[in-house]
């Protein structure tokens, strides 16, 4: 079957029924319809659609190697650097669809799962472990243009050193019992993003794992017997794009993962059983190098956005002439201009793994993954100090249509807007910045790839130093 469209995507999900909870509530119906997801799920059909538009077909797809179908650009195992430039050109056009606020966009999963299919070499002859499976898999969602999404992480009970859980009941997912189909899986896991509206959930113990049980990597379809997801509340403010122009259509729901007795068939296990393993494989294969490729291309788009918000801010109440102000945008320049610098650099200096793919340089998306979460928070914080009381003067839509509208197109002109213009543009800013959706968005970009204080260790750990001692001894 060849690329997915929209309307592929959204009958596909709805036929599922997968058991998503919302509010102590059962989603019934058609998930497509229910106020939560309606917004995503149509700008999620918005990207599959686009593959499809013939200006931009060719750089969206490419022929399958496998059925000659065409497939998603975000599935092609990079073999040259113009691959991976082939994939970026992909990424930023569908992440400008959305101005990047799609942190999980499905090229993102695809991304993942191509890292991991392009590592299965080193899986090949260690005990449990299952590399014709991740190829197999990688195949089907490819073939089918299915739609993933991914838990990494145990629940936030206990983060000490060495913590053993020691309740009966399981509280982390672990395998409780296997049979000649497969693995029974109980507990739950953190924190699907997109939970409940995609076709498949891909499961992954990505480190730190201290008991044999809690190391695995699988993926099963989302409405699979026992498998639920638990949602947090909506942040989506209303259907209105006006008064909720970010929130109404890109509010991707976060997710727990409960696994009541769920079992995996065997052909769906990528591995388990295997403590090394399961506490070296992301480490070792493409899925650092590929992904962050995927995640630094689609966070330029993002702070192209964030620079056009800002600029129209300094347009529109004409602060531009003030130093601190100028000094406010440029740093989003720099950093918009250091990751622009640091992806290219990353592809000009890629180089072929032992399996023939080409990787881009690890170390230097490394680097703007370490980058990113600590200057994200800073932009909030910019679009607040140059805003000021314009993020509070932010009638609703509604009120634009009643009796006061007179009021409003008088005080809450600016410079270069009428009324409706400007307060349009700062309930953007808020959305952006201070909703529940603007500031999920902050803490998002924060753990994006993981903690960024173990980003910052691994970076450090593996960075070569020892040169440089060297030219400090060799001058002492
Ligand atoms: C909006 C959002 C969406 C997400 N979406 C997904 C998703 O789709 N799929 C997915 O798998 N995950 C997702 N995550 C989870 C994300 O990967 C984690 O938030 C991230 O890895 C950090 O883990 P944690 O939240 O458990 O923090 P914790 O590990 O509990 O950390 C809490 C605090 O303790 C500190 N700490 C904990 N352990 C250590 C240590 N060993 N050394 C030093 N400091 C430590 C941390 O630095 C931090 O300050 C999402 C998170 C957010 C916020």
């Amino acid at each position: 079957m060849p690329a997915s469209t929209g309307s592929d995507y959204i009958s596909r999900i709805d036929r599922l029924q997968t058991n998503v909870w919302i509010d102590g509530t059962p989603i019934t119906g058609k998930i497509s319809e229910h106020a939560a997801f309606k917004g995503i799920m149509k700008s999620q059909a918005a990207l599959y659609d686009l593959q499809h538009q013939p200006e931009v077909r060719e750089k969206m797809l490419y022929r399958s190697p496998t059925t000659g179908q065409w497939v998603g650009m975000s599935f092609l195992q990079p073999k040259t650097k113009e691959d991976l430039t082939k994939r970026r050109l992909m990424i930023q056009e569908w992440a400008r669809l959305n101005n990047g606020m799609m942190g999980r966009s499905p090229d993102y999963m695809n991304t993942v799962i191509t890292a991991l299919a392009s590592s299965v070499d080193w899986l090949k002859g260690k005990a449990s472990c299952f590399p014709e499976n991740v190829l197999a898999f990688y195949e089907y969602v490819r073939e089918n243009d299915l739609s993933m999404t991914h838990t990494f992480i145990d629940p936030q009970v206990n983060r000490k050193a060495f913590y053993f859980e020691e309740s009966e009941e399981p509280i982390a997912a672990k395998v409780m019992a296997k049979n000649e189909n497969g693995i029974l899986i109980k507990g739950a896991r953190l924190l699907a993003t997109q939970g409940g509206i995609t076709d498949e959930i891909v499961v992954i113990s990505s480190g730190g794992v201290h008991v044999e049980a809690n190391g695995f990597a699988f993926a099963i379809p989302s409405n699979c017997e026992g498998l639920r997801f638990v949602c947090r509340e909506s942040f989506v403010g209303g259907d209105s794009a006006f008064n909720y122009p970010l929130s109404s259509r890109y509010e991707e729901m976060d997710t727990i993962v409960v696994f009541d007795n769920v079992w995996v068939p065997w052909e769906r296990v990528f591995y388990c059983d295997n403590m090394a393993v399961a506490n070296s494989f992301m480490r070792t294969s493409a899925y650092l190098p590929f992904t962050l490729h995927q995640v630094v291309s689609r966070q330029i788009v993002k702070t192209e956005f964030i620079l056009g918000v800002v600029q129209s801010i300094i347009d529109t109440i004409q602060i531009g002439e003030y130093q601190h102000v100028q000094e406010k945008a440029t740093e989003v320049i720099v950093v918009l201009e250091t990751m622009k610098a640091l992806v290219l650099k990353a592809e000009s200096e890629a180089q072929l793994d032992e399996a023939g793919f080409m990787r881009p340089d690890q170390t230097t998306l490394q680097i703007a993954s370490n980058v990113y979460p600590r200057i994200y928070p800073r932009f909030a914080e910019i679009i607040q100090q140059l805003g000021a009381s314009g993020l509070m003067s932010i009638p609703t839509e509604k009120a634009f249509q009643s009796t006061i509208r007179k009021d409003l197109d008088q005080y809450l002109q600016a410079a270069s807007k009428n009324a409706e213009e400007r307060v349009k543009l700062f309930r953007l800013a808020w959305d952006l910045t201070m909703s529940a959706f603007g500031t999920r968005e902050t803490l998002y970009e924060r753990f994006f790839f993981g903690d960024p204080v173990k980003l910052a260790s691994q970076l450090y750990h593996e960075y070569e130093k020892e040169a440089f001692v060297k030219r400090v001894e060799k001058l002492m």
